[in-house]
């Protein structure tokens, strides 16, 4: 299945794309994609839900916006240098352990939403990845064991200011949380849609130019190793995240190394996982009058 959210930020539905493209609204059989959906069987019971109600359930036409197709998680779990042509670039060693840092969750958006370019932020980098969404909740899992905890996969854009992240002391999180610093979508794919995840396709455009061609061949760490890896240090919750890291192409390695300005726009996609595409906008003051914080559903 291919799972969506739609609707204005922070009142997003939960939804679903058909085999034939259709859009289908499916909030009346559950009220978000979120912790207690995954934790309570809720991919197998929409699934039999989807035979009986496909025919009669609402559709959402294609001109509205989608959302992250998940909740807002616990966390959101990303692995540094994870691609052998990336470590090149960044002439970086290939790492003996998995490399792993947080972002926090408020940065999350939907696929095609604007990048707005953090306040006092100066150089914006850009990474395709593939993120991991957790199904079932787990602590110390065995790598055998990996993907009986994966609800599926997503494609994400692990958006990056380069000087808040490595020159601003610390921890890289720093550099890798800024409000619409995670675009994830256009949607879930369930882990049975994509039982390969090796050998993915991927890539990223800016102003229509290739900066990132790659595959999940150059992963240096899988994704049953890293989500085994993970669990190690931390109990992973039904719809966390983990980004699997972006290969070769960033920004940050290009001679010289050039950043995103206001007015660029960014494409990017993995196969099977389809596209997306953010805008980039220059960060301004809100005033107090326009401030929502997600109202309550
Ligand atoms: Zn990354």
């Amino acid at each position: 299945m291919k799972l969506i959210r739609f609707g204005e930020p922070g009142r997003e539905n939960p939804g679903l794309i058909t085999e034939d493209a259709r859009r289908l609204d499916v909030s009346s059989f559950v009220s978000d994609y979120d912790e207690a959906f995954f934790s309570n069987d809720g991919l197998p019971r929409l699934k039999h839900w989807l035979k009986e109600n496909a025919a009669s359930a609402p559709r959402v036409a294609q001109s509205v916006r989608l959302g992250s197709p998940i909740s807002r998680p616990s966390k959101i779990v990303c692995i540094g240098v994870n691609f052998r042509d990336h470590a090149k670039e960044s002439k970086m060693e290939i790492p003996k352990e998995p490399v792993i840092f947080f972002k926090a969750t408020t940065s999350l958006v939907g696929p095609n939403d604007d990048l707005v370019i953090p306040k006092n932020g100066r150089e914006v980098d850009w990474e395709v990845e593939l993120a991991v969404v957790i199904g079932r909740k787990g602590s110390y899992i065995e790598r055998e064991d990996a993907l009986e905890h994966v609800a599926g996969y997503v494609l994400h854009n692990d958006y990056s200011e380069r000087v808040f992240q490595l020159e601003r002391g610390g921890q890289w999180v720093k550099g890798k949380s800024a409000d619409t610093f995670a675009p994830l979508g256009p949607f879930l794919a369930t882990r049975d849609e994509i039982p390969d995840t090796s050998q993915l396709g991927m890539w990223l455009k800016v102003n229509g130019v290739c900066r990132q061609r790659s595959s999940t061949r150059e992963m240096i760490f899988d994704v049953p190793t890293l989500v085994s890896y993970v669990s190690q240090f931390m109990t992973l919750l039904p719809g966390d995240v983990i980004s699997t890291g972006t290969p070769a192409g960033v920004g940050l390695g290009m001679k010289p190394p050039q950043y995103l300005k206001a007015g660029d726009v960014v494409g990017l996609g993995i196969d099977q996982l389809g596209e997306s595409r953010q805008t980039v906008v220059a960060w301004q003051p809100i005033t107090t009058d326009t401030v929502s914080s997600h109202p309550a559903r």
